[in-house]
């Protein structure tokens, strides 16, 4: 049997795992249940794909949203997974098919919806094939206390009746401690182990900017940082969606609107296209959600808060899933908390519920205006602490001046008290700024003590000073007196200087936000698009991966993420052999794409020619070991082309892959690629390639009895990384050729 790990790589492309999909995938594969609670974009898809690989069986998987199965099914059957779903999109004749397959031991996963997985007639189909293991998707669905609930899911626990020898999986991202206790209960999990690795999402950049003329912000913020990407922008009201979105797309940027008050027709369609095409933001409502798993968002941008902690987490969450940099961005006022304080008192819901809203709410307001780390502020609220600030969130890059403001906040609050308490932010900062207006005039507010007494700050400075002053709860806005700000016990604090208060000094613009074109790990802090021919490059490798989304009629994530691409602009593979170490590609589609992309990238050489400080293509994985080098099915002949002979030929006269590399404007690893399949067919001798001694080839060869030679690292290894990959590869060549 294939393992985990082997199935990663040839099926998946990937090279290792991460967090805990490993010890996951090893606990199920055991056959024993496990609840995995990962951040979205964790990896979760996998910890339940490959134990349904390799387990004999067919895995069931249950997923709330048709749309969701729909994106699960294209991506594994691109990737070569017998994979296929049942639900009410299919036709009679559809789902009679799939039945079959699935009777037959023709999938390896299924996907169906809760409603279809606990029908007793789909049950009994379900007792005549073998079950490799049965994962709930989205487990938070079972509870009450979340915003999924959906009632079919606290019907799942049928299946550890029906099958209970069938291990079982419950997945999810939003897992408070109410939530997780409802999964288990209902979901008959008491014996299911958990894996937990928190809430962090270290490639997102949170950044808090005051909110002046918010639109124009963020339009700033997306040219300087996101100029050609896709987005999210969250906005509190379906009017404020509609607007924006036509608004952005006045100003050039390709926009489409999102809320509950279209028909469920355009809703569709807007999704569609935002999960299909590239370059696009998508403006809504929290309507926008569920569902939408597309992973190179690069950015997700609140115009107004969210009413949670949990909310701003979920809603931000949905930028970098793929793992590379993203941010979340939001501008906040005054204003937006007293829409959203009035929100909460305006509904229906019972009085508990709303202080219990309100307490939410604030909890949030009091993140967004501290000065210290918005990471640590936020694991905090889950209750997990993360040891040192985290260096990647605006209070980290550019640490917000503080001032004591004792003083002024006795102003404005003073100022509250003198005019009575029946006035808004913008009024009080009128009487403060010693304003002549009629409205001040005819109220006789130019005779309260507090008129004029405030000079020392601008109307910005005030309105962040009253601002600042909600968020941290040293006054109250009054809820039906449309922003009304009032005294509390606290203010009387302050009045009487029992407390202090710091205020944070407002900074605008996003400076630091997440690199244009996104790093990739492991390419130290190096951007992988740098220089105008890089973005030239980049750009033709998105449009060829759009025009094959077409032709397939997938989503172009489905083709290669992002990071494949920008691994093809940082190494410029040229060979099939270096195509196949690229992040992301896996056997299937290595062989449906390597060629039109190898020649997209020669053209681009050819027309370019090749920039001189490329870093070396990594030895990663090793893809196939049979033929001449490795991962190339061809014969040997067929390997033997014209630029091989090139290389050879020079190689012959100068024994310098180096020189060879220079002379040609090819990588050096193209080069020694080029030398192996010399070696092979006898057309070159090692000393042509590398010079070593005698003693030294000997020692190599002898590592490669003793290892094998199915696998270069266990030699490196061996040979304490003396000897790079390209010449363990030449010496290989001549080994397999001596056994021939
Ligand atoms: P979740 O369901 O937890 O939100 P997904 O399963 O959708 O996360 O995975 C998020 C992204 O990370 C996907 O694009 C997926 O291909 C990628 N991914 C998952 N596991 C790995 C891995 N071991 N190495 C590299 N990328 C991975
Ligand atoms: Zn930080």
């Amino acid at each position: 049997m294939q393992t985990p790990l082997e199935i990663l790589r040839t099926v998946f492309g990937f090279d290792s795992f991460i967090g805990r999909q490993a010890e996951v995938i090893d606990h199920v594969l055991a056959g024993s249940d496990a609840l995995v609670l990962m951040p979205t974009g964790g990896g979760k898809s996998l910890c339940y794909q490959i134990p349904s690989i390799l387990r004999p069986g067919m895995g069931l998987v249950v997923s709330p949203l048709i749309a969701l199965m729909q994106d699960q099914v294209r991506g594994l059957v691109r990737n070569g997974v017998r994979a296929a779903y049942l639900n009410s999109a299919l036709s009679g004749a559809e789902s009679y098919e799939v039945e079959r397959a699935m009777c037959s031991g023709g999938l390896d996963i299924l996907f169906v919806a809760p409603e279809r997985a606990v029908r007793p007639g789909f049950l009994d189909l379900l007792a005549q094939c073998r079950l490799a293991l049965v994962a709930i998707d989205e487990a938070h669905c079972v509870s009450q206390w979340g915003h999924d609930f959906r009632p079919e899911y606290t019907q799942l626990d049928v299946f550890s009746q029906r099958f209970p020898d069938v291990p079982r999986l419950a997945l999810t991202a939003t897992a408070d401690g109410p939530t997780k206790n409802d999964i288990i209960r209902h979901l008959g999990f008491d014996r299911a182990r958990i894996f937990s690795t928190g809430y962090d999402r270290p490639n997102i950049r949170y950044h808090v900017q005051p909110k002046y003329d918010g639109q124009n912000q963020l339009l700033r913020f997306i040219k300087e940082n996101h100029p050609d990407e896709s987005g999210i922008v969250y906005r509190l009201s379906r009017k404020k969606v509609d607007q924006t979105a036509a608004w952005l797309s006045k100003k050039g940027i390709r926009a489409l609107p999102y809320h509950a008050g279209m028909s469920a027709d355009q809703r569709r369609a807007n999704q569609e296209r935002f999960m299909l095409e590239e370059k696009l933001v998508m403006v809504a409502t929290i309507a926008f959600g569920m569902g939408v798993d597309k992973p190179n968002v690069r950015f997700v941008a609140h115009l107004e808060p969210p009413k949670s902690v949990e909310a701003y987490h979920q809603e931000t969450g949905r930028a970098g899933r793929d793992s590379l940099p993203a941010d979340a961005w939001m501008a906040f006022s005054l204003g937006d908390v007293i829409t959203l304080r009035q929100m909460i008192f305006s509904g229906d819901a019972p009085q508990q519920r709303k202080i219990v809203e309100l307490e939410k709410l604030n909890a949030l307001l009091g993140m967004l205006d501290a000065p210290t780390c918005r990471r640590q502020m936020l694991l905090a609220y889950f209750g997990q602490e993360l040891p040192a600030p985290c260096g990647n969130c605006d209070n980290c890059l550019n640490p917000p001046e503080t001032f004591d403001g004792t003083i002024a906040a006795q102003k404005a609050l003073s100022n509250i008290f003198r005019t009575g308490q029946g006035f808004g932010a913008g009024h009080l900062t009128d009487v403060l700024l010693g304003g002549k207006n009629e409205r001040i005039l005819s109220l006789g507010h130019d005779k309260v003590s507090t008129y004029g007494i405030g000079s020392e700050h601008t109307r910005k400075e005030w309105q962040s000073i009253y601002r600042q002053l909600a968020a941290q709860g040293l006054l109250d806005v009054d809820i039906e007196g449309f922003g009304v700000l009032k005294l509390n016990a606290r203010s009387w604090e302050v009045l009487r200087s029992r407390q202090t208060v710091a205020f944070r000094k407002d900074q605008e613009g996003a400076r630091g936000a997440a690199s244009k074109k996104s790093r990739i790990a492991g390419l130290a802090e190096q951007d992988a698009v740098r220089t105008p021919e890089d973005e030239t490059l980049f750009e033709a490798l998105r449009a060829l991966r759009l025009q094959i989304a077409g032709e397939e009629n997938v989503p172009p994530y489905q083709i290669f993420p992002d990071r494949t691409l920008l691994e093809m602009v940082a190494y410029r593979p040229q060979l099939t052999e270096e195509f196949a170490q690229l992040f992301g590609v896996g056997r299937m589609k290595f062989e449906r794409y390597s060629q039109r992309f190898l020649e997209a990238i020669g053209t681009h050489i050819r027309a370019n020619g090749l920039p001189d400080d490329l870093p070396p293509m990594p030895q990663r994985r090793e893809i196939d070991t049979k033929g001449g080098c490795n991962g190339d099915e061809r014969t040997l002949e067929e390997q033997i082309t014209e630029t091989v002979r090139e290389s050879v030929r020079l190689l012959r006269a100068c024994h310098d892959p180096q020189q060879v590399a220079k002379e040609r404007c090819l990588q050096e690893s193209t080069i020694y690629s080029h030398a192996c399949k010399g070696l092979a067919a006898g057309m070159l001798r090692l000393s042509d390639v590398v010079a070593l001694s005698e003693d030294e080839l000997q020692q190599i060869e002898e590592q490669f009895r003793q290892c094998g030679d199915a696998y270069l690292k266990p030699v490196y290894d061996a040979l304490d990384g003396r000897y790079s990959y390209a010449v363990l590869g030449c010496i290989r060549a001549c080994v397999r050729r001596k056994k021939d």
